[in-house]
């Protein structure tokens, strides 16, 4: 089971160490629990020294990757330096579809940088139909009502539509749910026969409601 925390544009390197601080001590140590953090990029390598030095059982994801490999690029994040630090990216998050204008397309060239580099891809989509490019073995069902808005889509549509993407893509394909997760409501999606797991933006930046998150996870475990 999945519990990934997208931090977006929020936190800077002081905030990020003392989120990771305590959070870090109170993740169980269950192999079948796996707890992501996506901070920004500034901040992923001091977040990657604390959860090594404290050996918490973490692990460090990137909220996005470049689309090109490394090179005159000004400004972007290439798979080959991040993979020294994370294990893991969002690719395709709605966030940035909507405002960088990213596609389908773009979204393929960094599921092909992230596999080259050997950081797996967790691919964000929107509904059913959103393409999930071959080799991804992880996605999010993340549709953009629900994002930051505090409407949720139901547990059990969520499972439905969880459903038809292991449908179309490989019954080994695992599904997360995103879109205005809490504590109060993370039971009922991860209870769901097709939901692997959580991403959760806003809930992830409140160290209690995140561990709280966490704790409903293992529970379930
Ligand atoms: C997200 O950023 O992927 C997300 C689901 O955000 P929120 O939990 O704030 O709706």
């Amino acid at each position: 089971m999945w519990i990934i925390a997208n931090w977006k544009s929020n936190k800077n390197i002081t905030e990020a160490l003392s989120w990771v601080d305590e959070v870090g001590p109170q993740i169980p140590r269950n192999e079948a629990l796996k707890v992501v953090v996506c901070p920004t990029v500034m901040c992923i390598e001091d977040v990657k020294k604390a959860v090594i030095v404290n050996g918490y059982h973490l692990t460090v994801g990137a909220q996005d990757l470049s689309s090109f490999d490394e090179g005159a690029y000004t400004g972007e994040e290439a798979a080959r330096i991040l993979k020294d630090v994370v294990d893991i990216s969002i690719l395709g998050h709605s966030e940035r579809r909507q405002h960088f204008n990213e596609t389908d397309e773009t979204v393929a060239e960094k599921v092909a940088q992230a596999k080259q580099y050997n950081i797996e891809s967790l691919v964000c989509c929107q509904d059913e139909n959103t393409p999930v490019p071959l080799g991804v073995k992880l996605v999010a069902y993340e549709p953009v009502f629900a994002i930051g808005t505090g409407t949720p889509d139901t547990p059990q549509n969520a499972n439905n539509v969880a459903k038809l993407l292991k449908d179309k893509h490989g019954s080994e394909l695992e599904v997360l749910y995103g879109g205005s997760v809490t504590s109060e409501n993370a039971k009922a999606y991860l209870s769901q026969e097709n939901i692997s797991g959580l991403l959760i933006g806003k809930s992830s930046l409140d160290t209690t409601e995140f561990i709280k998150i966490v704790e409903i996870a293992d529970n379930l475990l």
